[in-house]
């Protein structure tokens, strides 16, 4: 893998054209909300991936970043984000930092993010990052997702980018009264994506939306 950030980072008019045809099909896929739209336009997705991805990173697809993980497919990245319909300053608690380029999107919507990763290697890639000038938003995290950030919480919203098999409920925990959480959840190859609103210390509002085809969320941290 050679996501070592050690390399040109061009951003041109080719990769420019290809986002912008990328963005236009997310939206004909049903993405409605033009700030999340807005900065998937505004993020050079190839600057996430190993260079023999660099002429493909604008298919709407997943790929592979190393430890046998992935980044998110952009429609599904496109999906959380407006399910989680951020306002701008809110407190964002990411579990599954990967590449990064979730907390990228959330950063381009002002959020002020916390994101957990569980894989020494990819958090050690990612603290390498060029970008973290312009995303002074974002504060990455080696960890285990399924305890949170309890010294930091409680949040305004919390986006799972990994498969859990039930919702845990440490999050659920951390999660300020008026909050949302959006969670893909489900033990096998497909997950059902959630949207739990707090509505109380112990009471919550449940939607459910889409399948999708996640990662899994696992217990503790890995070197
Ligand atoms: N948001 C990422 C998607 C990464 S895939 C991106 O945009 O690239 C999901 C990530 O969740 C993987 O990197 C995986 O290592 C991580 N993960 C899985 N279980 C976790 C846990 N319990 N805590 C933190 N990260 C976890």
């Amino acid at each position: 893998m050679n996501r070592e950030y050690q390399r040109d980072y061009i951003d041109d008019y080719k990769q420019k054209g290809l986002r912008k045809q990328l963005v236009d099909s997310i939206r004909q896929k049903g993405i409605t909300a033009e700030n999340v739209l807005q900065a998937i336009n505004n993020i050079p997705r190839h600057f996430f991936l190993d260079t023999a991805f660099e002429s493909i990173a604008y298919e709407d697809r997943a790929f592979p970043i190393g430890e046998g993980q992935t980044i998110s497919q952009p429609y599904t990245v496109a999906y959380q984000s407006q399910l989680l319909d951020i306002k701008p300053f809110e407190k964002v608690l990411e579990i599954g930092t990967g590449s990064a380029y979730q907390s990228c999107v959330l950063g381009e919507l002002k959020a002020n993010v916390y994101t957990i990763e569980r894989q020494k290697k990819l958090f050690d890639l990612v603290k390498k990052f060029p970008f973290k000038a312009r995303y002074p938003t974002l504060r990455f995290f080696y960890g285990d997702g399924y305890e949170g950030l309890p010294t930091y919480g409680p949040f305004d919203k919390i986006l799972v980018t990994a498969a859990a098999p039930e919702i845990p409920e440490k999050l659920l925990q951390q999660l300020k009264t008026g909050g949302k959480m959006v969670i893909p959840v489900g033990e096998k190859e497909v997950q059902r994506m959630l949207r739990l609103t707090k509505i109380s210390a112990t009471e919550f509002d449940q939607e459910i939306f889409a399948d999708f085809s996640f990662v899994p969320m696992l217990a503790g941290k890995n070197f």
